[in-house]
């Protein structure tokens, strides 16, 4: 079994993978440019570089048994040379490679026939612009989304443009390697799910949570599972085909919107551990961390079922301008009952996520208590301000 670890990205989430390293007595090998990440204090070592530099990462795979990830923005192509010498990548990067561009994702999910909003390209160059904004109004018309095609995070590089000349504004020159553009979907629900596949091909799929944004982050997820089987079995089927088709190891989050017929699109995927699935930490048999080196180091997986009946999970953002440690509004939370704090131990910065809290329901608990918990939650952390 593979003992050393490397992982490329030191943010919170190679951060949340200590207790599992430590059950199951992995060293953790650390990739990341500033010794202020999170992830820099339980790492066994680390190797101070930019996550996209591969000449640090020849240098990693040296001290590794695996090489896996905490942050897709790397540096594939470049990659490719380490995976020819003999270096293990979990997933393998021809399983990351339709995913990280968002406009190549789409294509490769629709090729699958999996369901997503509808989407084109963007024009060369102003003649190809005005074909395709023709051609747009006859394919889904407006309000369009217009997304970042690649290194997008947290809503940064997600535009809702409402008329064709704000989208003109928006596209010229045009430039086709940098955008997407989709329909709006007037969605009824945002969902999200984790799923793992181990290296000789077993699947697990998570509980399908619901996720809710403000401002385009997320902010809270409701693990109630309370949308009907219909809903459930597509989530999980579009889950397991993914994995399936991409030879994929390793833990992947996939966001979906649920329309209002009931269908469900995937939104994107996240080929790693994903901030919809930290619940999981406090409320299932085997969090999204451990599963996950549990899948790359070749582990049989561990059961994805809640150990409760449910949970709340809400995101911890930087709302001051100030660089407060929230100390007293931590304190508060951690009081709660059944309440599990986490802080990342980042430098605070308004809209930045600087931890989150998660509760766990009892018996009989459903989804007007993980709503009333959340606004307490929510009334602690950001005051009166709107739910949004
Ligand atoms: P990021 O990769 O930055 O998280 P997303 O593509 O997930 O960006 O978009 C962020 C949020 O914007 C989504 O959670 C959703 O609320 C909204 N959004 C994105 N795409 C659409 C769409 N096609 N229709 C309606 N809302 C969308």
């Amino acid at each position: 079994m593979s003992k050393r670890v490397g992982i490329i990205g030191g943010g919170q989430l190679a951060w949340m993978m200590a207790a599992a390293a430590q059950k199951l007595e992995l060293q953790l090998i650390i990739q990341t440019a500033s010794a202020t990440d999170p992830a820099v204090s339980i790492a066994a070592h680390t190797l101070y570089a930019p996550i996209d530099d591969a000449i640090a990462t020849a240098e990693l795979a040296t001290a590794c048994d695996l090489i896996t990830f905490e942050n897709e923005f790397v540096d594939l192509k470049a990659l490719a040379g380490l995976e020819q010498q003999g270096v293990l990548f979990y997933p393998q990067l021809r399983s990351l490679a339709p995913l990280l561009d968002k406009y190549e994702q789409r294509c490769y999910l629709q090729q699958l026939g999996l369901p997503t909003p509808k989407f084109m390209p963007v024009g060369t160059d102003l003649a190809a612009l005005e074909t395709a904004l023709a051609a747009l109004e006859t394919a889904f018309g407006f309000p369009v989304v217009l997304k970042a095609r690649r290194l997008g995070y947290d809503g940064q590089g997600t535009l809702i443009v409402k008329d064709p000349q704000s989208l003109a504004a928006h596209l010229s020159p045009p430039r086709p390697d940098t955008w997407l553009l989709e329909e709006f979907i007037p969605f009824d629900r945002e969902l999200a799910v984790m799923a793992a596949r181990s290296r000789s091909g077993e699947v697990v799929v998570y509980p399908v949570v619901e996720t809710q944004q403000v401002n385009q982050v997320c902010r809270r997820v409701f693990v109630t599972e309370d949308f009907g089987n219909s809903v459930v079995e597509q989530v999980r089927s579009i889950a397991t085909q993914l994995l399936d088709r991409l030879d994929y190891v390793g833990i992947m989050g996939i966001e979906f919107f649920l329309t209002r017929d009931g269908r469900v699109l995937i939104n994107e995927t996240a080929p790693r551990t994903h901030n919809s699935g930290h619940y999981s930490l406090d409320a299932c048999e085997t969090s999204q961390f451990e599963q996950q080196l549990r899948a790359v180091c070749g582990l049989p997986l561990g059961s994805p079922a809640l150990n409760c009946a449910g949970a709340v999970m809400v995101n911890l953002l930087g709302n001051e301008a100030t660089e407060s440690d929230y100390l007293e509004q931590r304190q508060q939370l951690a009081a709660l009952p059944r309440s599990h704090v986490y802080w990342y131990g980042k430098a605070a910065r308004p809209g930045r996520k600087l931890g989150h809290v998660t509760l766990r329901l009892d018996e009989g608990e459903g989804r007007s208590q993980v709503e009333a918990l959340a606004k307490t939650v929510e009334k602690i952390w950001y005051g009166e301000e709107p739910m949004g």
